[in-house]
């Protein structure tokens, strides 16, 4: 009967130390069993702070993440693929205005929008991705589409458009991925020299990504983006990169990339990260703190990464002052969170 007792009282008092996972307080717990699934998403990395950013803002992205969350996780917790999962993840956050990828894309100094996408499957290691998209609603499926469809990895421009509608995509009027914020963005940034005097609604950043473990032990990656605001028409960031914005290995992990492309190009980062696990035998967390809080760091290259590893383990490493992210996993753990405390 004591025993008893004593076991309840060790339960409560347990329950009472772990509350659901807190909102900015997002270290996942290491998995001592391989769960059966696992995603985590991120909306962008950028200057948000919460002194900048209005509540109503700050719930609508909260809200935003968590259909992504669900969106994927109801995938994968009907035993679906982590490729299905993170696709229909990032569709959600690609019709959403308020993130940085397919409809809400940031302008190119000419007032364009111009989209890239990636995808990878860490089972095979092959990868699609798409470059200076225009008028298809979801660039990520288009990614997939080159990976699976096509014996190449990269198309650009229209040709990767017309590869896309060849296949079946949905096609918008360029008009329908243009938003007003966007458009006081890029007069805001083109009227200002000093990029880091922007503020968080002016933060160049605001790419889209997802990356999952599925039942089958199967790791994937994908990344969608309009880009960075007032970037030269033309320019090509780290997204459809295969190994700069993202990467997938079922030996090693899942990454996707969001910040200053061109230093994530520069450190091939999402490679980087799986290298150190496999060539050098970091964690998943180790490897993200090296590139990220220390190589990236010290070049000045601001962004951040979600990633997940072959047994569940998740990383969100940041130096931005705030990145949008999320997680979701089989056990029931999860959390939203946006800013840095
Ligand atoms: N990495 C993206 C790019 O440079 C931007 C971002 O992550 O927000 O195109």
């Amino acid at each position: 009967m004591k025993n008893l007792l004593v076991a309840f009282l060790v339960i409560l008092f347990t329950l009472s130390c772990n509350p659901t996972t807190t909102q900015e307080d997002m270290t996942a717990t290491a998995p001592t069993v391989r769960p059966d699934y696992v995603l985590v998403i991120h909306g962008g990395a950028g200057a948000m702070s919460r002194d900048k950013m209005s509540a109503e803002d700050e719930k609508a992205y909260r809200a935003g993440l968590q259909q992504a969350l669900d969106a994927g996780k109801a995938i994968l917790a009907n035993g679906g693929t982590s490729m299905d999962a993170i696709e229909a993840t990032i569709h959600i956050l690609e019709d959403s205005p308020l993130f940085n990828a397919g409809r809400g894309s940031v302008l190119t100094n000419a007032g364009t929008i111009e989209m890239d996408a990636s995808f990878m499957d860490g089972a095979t290691l092959n990868a699609g991705a798409v470059a200076g998209i225009k008028t298809i609603r979801h660039p990520v499926s288009a990614a997939r589409l080159v990976m699976t469809e096509s014996p190449h990895v990269m198309l650009s421009g229209q040709g990767a458009e017309d590869y896309a509608v060849a296949n079946g995509l949905e096609v918008k009027d360029t008009s329908y991925f243009h938003t007003d914020r966007r458009l006081r963005q890029l007069n805001r940034a083109k009227s200002k020299e000093e990029t880091a005097s922007l503020d968080w609604e002016e933060s160049k950043y605001g790419t889209v990504g997802a990356v999952a473990l599925d039942k089958h032990g199967n790791l994937a990656a994908a990344t969608s983006t309009g880009g960075m605001t007032n970037k030269r028409y033309g320019r090509v960031g780290d997204v459809p990169i295969i190994g700069a914005g993202t990467y997938a290995n079922n030996a090693t992990c899942a990454v996707s990339c969001t910040g200053h492309g061109e230093y994530f190009i520069r450190n091939v980062v999402a490679h980087s990260i799986s290298a150190l696990m496999e060539y050098k035998g970091l964690s998943l967390a180790e490897a993200g703190d090296e590139i990220v809080m220390k190589k990236l760091v010290a070049q000045e290259g601001s962004g951040g990464l979600i990633a997940v590893d072959h047994q569940g383990n998740i990383a969100m490493p940041f130096n931005s002052a705030g990145m949008f992210r999320g997680f979701v996993k089989s056990d029931g753990e999860t959390g939203v969170a946006i800013y840095r405390d």
